[in-house]
């Protein structure tokens, strides 16, 4: 084979100043230091961002990291708090609740997981849930919170955490970011594009006739996916079928008198809400199905679950689903142009930053060659799909059958993929190895636990250990980590203490 030095592409326009504009632009401008490639992001002046997006995941730090944002300084200028996980209420039934913690749970025990030795536990005594032993899960039901650290070993060293921010200001604190790096800003609304002899995209065309080339392009316009949908016609990959809401109502409320380390997801009659509480507000919405919940209804709900709205409620539409190819030619889409899983898993930021770390890990050549792009949407599509069957198994497990929302629930056809992966659990509590699933072998467990699925047995090898002295592990694990969560700092107290350190 002929030996060709690369061609790096010379110019990269982001269309849209979001969320998923604004990282996209961070991650690039941090990719290409000390090429001679530019960057480019257009906002328009006509279109807000949709202002929602506040709740995320383990991996936000590792983007901060990547990024070599200070963490302190990053969560004091976007009003962040400290999520530990999300405690799921309503979900199997009202009056119940369960925990998702972050982190790892127990340890394994003579080689075989912890989580069959806790089946075992089960089956004989039945004295503790499984998150009992999170350590994640205990800081958060006492509002409490520690910072991991990686030199110091201790009884809460697998506790992980994530962030709640003010999305507005995250876009403020990544533009000025962006722009120290060298990130040229167009204030300006695109109308159309042109493009080349190969279908790519040559030219964007503005509403004031200016024009502006590039040699690769990123979507970040939002739901109207204005290049990868609109310009290059690649089609949508619709699930409603798999997850029917479809409707979101918004608004904000007072801080009340702690922060609580984690999100809250209430399920409701036909859909669900959410809590988010930042430093000095909270996010609230109502996550609804159109068949079943007018607007009225769903605003006159979230005003009865709330206190005061300190702002105007505002109404969200969205299609579950994502884009046929996320990457095409020389235009990726990115945020809600690529897709959208409803936030009940806080997984949307997490993806629009792993589809630009992906990208950068196979940036393209004038040339465009085709495998890198056909690898790079595969496993962007195996994060889809992984996280779509992740949601869908808090709903279709649920027990509830109060409403029509609920009831659809127990007849709904659940992807394939989903429906393997609970009966291969419900034998012996074993999951489908999948090492590209964005969840931990804990979190399915802490859900199907939560939801009341339980496995028919465990592994026959787990009674080839000692389970008298395995029972006294698990007491003294639960005592010793209640004693060491005593010695914690309140998260009031841990955010008040950054604030001053
Ligand atoms: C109800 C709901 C709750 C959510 N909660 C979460 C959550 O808790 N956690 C999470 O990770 N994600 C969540 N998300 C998803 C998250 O909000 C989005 O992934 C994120 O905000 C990225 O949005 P975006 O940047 O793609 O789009 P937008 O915020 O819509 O930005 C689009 C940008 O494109 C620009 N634009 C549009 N048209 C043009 C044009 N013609 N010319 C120039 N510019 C243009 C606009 O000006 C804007 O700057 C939620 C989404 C919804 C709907």
């Amino acid at each position: 084979m002929e030996k060709t030095k690369p061609d790096p592409l010379k110019s990269y326009v982001i269309v849209g100043g979001g969320t998923a504009g604004w990282i996209s632009a961070a991650v690039l401008s941090r990719a290409l230091t000390n090429t001679k490639s530019n960057i480019t992001i257009i906002e328009s002046p006509n279109v807000p961002t949709i202002g929602v997006g506040e709740a995320t995941i383990p991996s936000i730090i590792d983007l901060l990291e990547y990024l070599r944002i200070p963490l302190k300084e990053f969560i004091l200028a976007t009003n962040a708090t400290f999520k530990l996980g999300i405690k799921f209420i309503d979900w199997q039934k009202k009056g119940h609740h369960y925990w998702n913690p972050f982190g790892g749970i127990g340890n394994k025990i003579d080689g075989k997981p912890f989580y069959q030795h806790f089946l075992k536990h089960q089956f004989e005594q039945n004295k503790y849930n499984f998150t009992d032993f999170s350590p994640a899960a205990a800081l958060a039901k006492e509002n409490k919170f520690y910072l991991p650290n990686p030199n110091v070993k201790n009884n809460l060293s697998s506790s992980s955490y994530a962030l709640h921010f003010d999305a507005s200001l995250v876009a403020k604190y990544l533009t000025k970011y962006c722009k120290n790096k060298g990130v040229n800003l167009i204030k300006g609304h695109v109308e159309s594009t042109e493009l080349n002899q190969k279908g790519h995209i040559d030219k964007l065309i503005f509403n004031d006739g200016e024009k502006l080339t590039g040699d690769f392009f990123i979507d970040c316009s939002g739901q109207k996916a204005l290049l990868i949908h609109k310009s290059l016609r690649v089609g949508y990959e619709d699930w409603q079928h798999f997850l029917p809401v479809n409707k979101a109502v918004t608004a904000q409320t007072n801080t009340e008198l702690s922060i609580p380390p984690y999100t809250q997801a209430t399920a409701h009659e036909h859909g669900w809400r959410w809590k988010i509480p930042l430093q000095n507000r909270i996010g609230n919405g109502y996550v609804y199905c159109s068949d079943y919940c007018s607007n009225d209804e769903a605003l006159t709900l979230l005003k009865k679950n709330c206190s005061s709205f300190i702002t105007e409620p505002k109404f969200l539409s969205f299609t579950t689903g994502k884009r046929d190819k996320i990457w095409h030619k020389n235009c990726l889409a990115v945020g809600l142009s690529s897709g959208f899983l409803e936030p009940l898993e806080s997984t949307s930021i997490y993806l629009i930053m792993k589809t630009m770390l992906n990208f950068v890990q196979n940036m393209p050549n004038k040339s465009f060659d085709q495998p890198p792009i056909d690898e790079f949407n595969r496993l962007i599509d195996n994060e889809y799909h992984t996280i779509r069957d992740f949601i869908v198994l808090h709903y279709c497990t649920s027990k509830r059958t109060d409403s029509a929302f609920w009831q659809m629930w127990h007849h709904i056809d659940i992807p394939k993929t989903l429906q393997t992966k609970i009966e291969l659990f419900k034998c012996q509590g074993k999951l489908y190895e999948n090492h590209y699933d964005l969840f931990s072998a804990d979190s399915w467990y802490c859900v199907l636990e939560g939801m009341g699925v339980r496995p028919q047995s465990y592994d026959p090898l787990i009674d080839a250990s000692n389970f008298k002295k395995i029972e006294q592990a698990f007491v003294s694990s639960v005592t010793e980590l209640s004693k060491s969560i005593g010695k914690t700092l309140s998260h009031d107290e841990f955010i008040s203490k950054l604030r001053i350190s």
